[in-house]
């Protein structure tokens, strides 16, 4: 088998014209980045969002907890689009953007895999359309202008030591997590402590995808929190007057990005904050386009569904206005073997006893689905080590739950091998019918009895713990009435708990909120667990040990 750059270097794309043409998109509704990527421009977007035509149908989709054995959502995600599309049902991906922590970080894009990608496989995993550098630049305005605030006199009597808004960089870079800045004596502005945060788990990424309009940008953007004063009252963005120049920094990036499968199924591939430690959807106006545009909308949540899926229902659905047909559970036979306790190296051996074991963690996340009142199908991506006789054990015990099963082969043999999955699903969107039930009541419930519930009812703990800074913390934020807003978990995506090394479905964990961080703009409260950061570093190993460009321009080592 080829690599994936090199099945992408091998096959021809469209030109984004045509590939728009076949959603009803003609050029002046384009702006284009070239032959192969365009935006889609915000007065083609406001008009298909008042439009009265009913959404097509939305498939989220999710997987199991992740191990290093690979999963494939993006992967299963491409190839179901492509499936559907191959069976004349109109359908659009809506997808995340990549960022380059993990791509220079460690081995794998996301951009799908093998003969299921999203193309320019290059572009998107690296610059793309300039969204990420727009955001990482917003977000480091904020910053100059909040030091320039302090060093011109403070007239908002911003206490230095309150600033919780922190500086932003795309990269896994573990040197700048902590930082001092303004040394160098007087002329150089205000000495402080500060740090960086990757881009895709700023606050400026998280509102860029939940916003649903320039009027919502700015009003997001104006509530961002960046401290205190002296006397203990927040500082907003608005406090600083600089919504405007803020949301005008990211004029462009608002817009969804257009692009096409190996395949040629149009691609919505626009905002890309993590799921562990955000809240891990692409954009609610790409998948709002998406819906307005074609029958079928595929997107994927990232990491497990106790994360990613999680955080969809309960952050994103809110502002989407809808919530999902049918969620597909990815899971492999590999990963469920090392759930059930197998080590990496002898996940090429048949296993059965520890496939039934690991089977737990996909039940958990099956029985949360279903929880949501919301039909689930489970893809089991195909592995080229998985034996006939493990394949048959999954098969059985999905299907002795009542769950429809398909086995996919898209990563292998591109649309053909997703035509079982892409039939379950068209067969659950017509036949069950969705009945979405929130999680919790956003507005009427605490945040600890938010926090509770999450980890109670979807990691299945029981109970939490709450360091003293965060019970303090709940006092004051429900004191100045955010007790309304929902909680955006940040914990380890390896486990059901917040304990990474705790496979398969543990039972009887707490789980310890260390901290909170109000995120008003984005319009969520954000829990950190555990000792999760929010600026990656870079593996001993790096990915980019493997990169490099000819004196042609012929790229290699990009997967
Ligand atoms: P996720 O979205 O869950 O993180 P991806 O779809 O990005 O996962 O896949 C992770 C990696 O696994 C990619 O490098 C992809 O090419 C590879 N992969 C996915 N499915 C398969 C498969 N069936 N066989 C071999 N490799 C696969
Ligand atoms: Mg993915």
């Amino acid at each position: 088998m080829l690599s994936d750059i090199e099945i992408a270097q091998r096959s021809t794309m469209l030109p984004i014209v045509e590939i728009a043409e076949k959603i009803n998109l003609i050029e002046d509704d384009l702006e284009l980045y070239g032959k192969y990527k365009a935006k889609i421009n915000l007065k083609r977007i406001n008009q298909l969002a008042g439009q009265k035509k009913p959404a097509g149908k939305l498939v989220l989709v999710t997987s199991i907890n992740p191990t290093p054995a690979g999963e494939g959502k993006t992967t299963v995600s491409v190839g179901l689009a492509d499936a559907l599309n191959y069976l004349e049902q109109s359908t659009i991906l809506a997808l995340r953007e990549p960022s380059l922590g993990p791509t220079m970080g460690m081995k794998g894009g996301a951009a799908g895999g093998g003969y299921a990608q999203v193309m320019p496989m290059e572009d998107i995993n690296m610059h793309f359309t300039g969204d990420m550098h727009a955001l990482t630049a917003a977000n480091n305005a904020l910053s100059a202008f909040i030091d320039n605030h302090l060093y011109q006199g403070n007239g908002c009597q911003i206490n230095p030591a309150t600033i919780t808004w922190k500086r932003a960089l795309d990269l896994n870079d573990r040197a700048l997590r902590n930082i001092v800045v303004g040394l160098g004596g007087r002329f150089n502005g205000v000495p402080r402590e500060d740090g960086f945060d990757i881009t895709v788990a700023s606050e400026m990424m998280a509102i860029l995808c939940l916003a649903t309009d320039i009027d919502d940008l700015k009003n997001r953007l104006s509530h961002i929190v960046i401290g205190e004063t002296y006397d203990r009252q927040m500082v907003t963005v608005a406090d600083l007057k600089v919504q405007g120049a803020l949301a005008l920094l990211l004029k462009d990036a608002i817009k969804p990005n257009l692009v096409q499968t190996l395949y040629h199924t149009p691609a919505l591939v626009h905002g890309g904050p993590f799921a562990n430690i955000a809240h891990g959807c692409n954009s609610v106006l790409a998948t709002q386009t998406a819906m307005k545009l074609a029958d079928y909308t595929v997107t994927e949540a990232g990491f497990g569904a106790d994360l990613g899926a999680e955080k969809f229902l309960d952050i994103k659905v809110p502002q989407l206005e809808k919530a999902p047909d049918v969620v597909v559970i990815v899971a492999t036979i590999r990963a469920l073997k090392m759930h059930g306790g197998v080590v990496k190296t002898e996940l090429a051996h048949e296993n059965i006893e520890a496939l039934k074991k690991g089977f737990a963690n996909l039940k958990k996340h099956i029985e949360n689905m279903q929880n949501y009142g919301l039909p689930v199908v489970v893809a089991i991506n195909e592995f080229s080590s998985d034996t006939e006789k493990e394949e048959t054990c999954l098969k059985e015990m999905i299907e002795a739950l009542g769950v429809p099963v398909a086995l996919t082969s898209v990563w292998e043999k591109g649309p053909v091998g997703g035509i079982e999955l892409a039939k379950a699903v068209i067969e659950t969107a017509e036949k069950q019918s969705s009945d979405f039930v929130p999680l919790y009541d956003m507005k009427k419930r605490t945040i600890q009895e938010k926090v509770t519930t999450i980890v109670t009812d979807i990691y299945g703990g029981s109970g939490v713990q709450f360091s003293k800074k965060a019970k303090k913390q709940m006092q004051t934020f429900a004191e100045r009435g955010w007790d309304h807003l929902p909680i955006c978990m940040a914990k380890t995506q390896y486990s059901l708990s917040d304990d990474p090394t705790q496979l398969g479905r543990p039972t009887g964990f707490d789980v310890t909120i260390r901290e909170f961080v109000p995120k008003l703009g984005a319009g969520f409260i954000v829990a950190l667990t555990g000792q999760v950061l929010t600026m990656p570093g870079l593996p001993k190993k790096p990915a980019a040990l493997q990169m490099d460009i000819t004196e042609d321009g012929e790229i290699k080592g990009l997967f």
